[in-house]
């Protein structure tokens, strides 16, 4: 028996097996979901396929979230599948790389629309497709950093998304908890992952966390889906519009200091 024995979960943003969504596929895969996947375009197809097919999971759709049309479609084949669901992850996320990096003041209007769109918005139309089919209530949850809250340098427009993106989750939290929908955000320290990939010196940030965190460790994938698989369960039935950090501690840090500093 499992921690989520009966409960259905869609998961968008798998890109490869490195990525945070799969680490939380796995995780609640482990604890007996049934899970759905979603991916971005068909040039992930060669990688997130054979990922899906080896887990035994059917259910894996295409949707581009900056369209309405495919956050649509794809949800009514979840409704022809599943006919409902418990667990929403949105685990999506992307700015043009010339807006990562650079000056802060040189952010583009285009770039600024097009992050937000993707990383922040979209969690709104899904939240409300997923809603419609979760009658016994639900557990959605969002991805963030803490940039989110304090400034990280490079990490610029991402950062005003994810302000945004944890707002909205407070906002869906009010709105969706009296049906029983808790809304929350995960918000992990630094992970190798292909979107990592894209911010300048993600490598320095890596071993800057290890470094000064409280718990001195990096947070993996499965730290990350063992978390959210908590936050998807019963065991988390009062806690919505939270942040919850898997950071190993690093944001109640002021200064940073290495025990050489100290
Ligand atoms: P990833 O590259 O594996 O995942 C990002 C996903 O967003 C990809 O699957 C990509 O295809 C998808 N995506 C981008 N544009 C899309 C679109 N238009 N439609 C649908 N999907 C789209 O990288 P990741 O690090 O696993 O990122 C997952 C989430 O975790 C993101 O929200 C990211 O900001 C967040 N996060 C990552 C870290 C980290 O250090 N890696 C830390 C904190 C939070």
């Amino acid at each position: 028996m499992g921690l989520l024995d009966g409960k259905t979960a869609l998961v968008f943003g798998v890109a490869n097996n490195r990525s945070i969504a799969w680490g939380i596929t796995q995780a609640l895969l482990r604890e007996k979901a049934a899970v759905g996947l979603s991916y971005a375009t068909e040039t992930l197809e060669k990688r997130v396929f054979p990922l899906a097919q080896e887990a035994g999971i059917d259910f894996v759709e295409k949707c581009d979230v900056t369209s309405d049309e495919q956050i649509a479609a794809t949800f009514d084949k979840v409704r022809e599948q599943f006919g409902k669901i418990d667990i929403l992850v949105h685990a999506v996320a992307f700015a043009p790389g010339e807006e990562l990096g650079g000056r802060f003041r040189d952010v583009s209007r285009e770039g600024f629309k097009l992050a937000l769109d993707i990383s922040s918005y979209s969690l709104i139309p899904m939240a409300k497709h997923a809603a419609d089919l979760m009658p016994d209530g639900g557990s959605i949850m969002a991805l963030s950093y803490y940039a989110a809250e304090k400034v990280m340098p490079r990490y610029n427009v991402m950062a005003i998304a994810k302000a945004a993106l944890e707002n909205i989750v407070r906002y869906l939290a009010a709105d969706l908890g009296p049906q029983g929908i808790r809304v929350n955000t995960l918000s992990p320290g630094p992970i190798k992952t292909l979107a990592a990939a894209g911010i300048p010196g993600f490598r320095s940030m890596l071993s800057h966390s290890e470094k000064v965190a409280p718990m001195r460790t990096l947070v993996s994938q499965e730290d990350v889906g063992n978390a959210a698989a908590f936050l998807a369960s019963d065991w988390a039935k009062h806690i919505t519009g939270e942040t919850l950090f898997i950071d190993g501690g690093y944001n109640v840090l002021g200064l940073t200091a290495t025990e050489e500093d100290l």
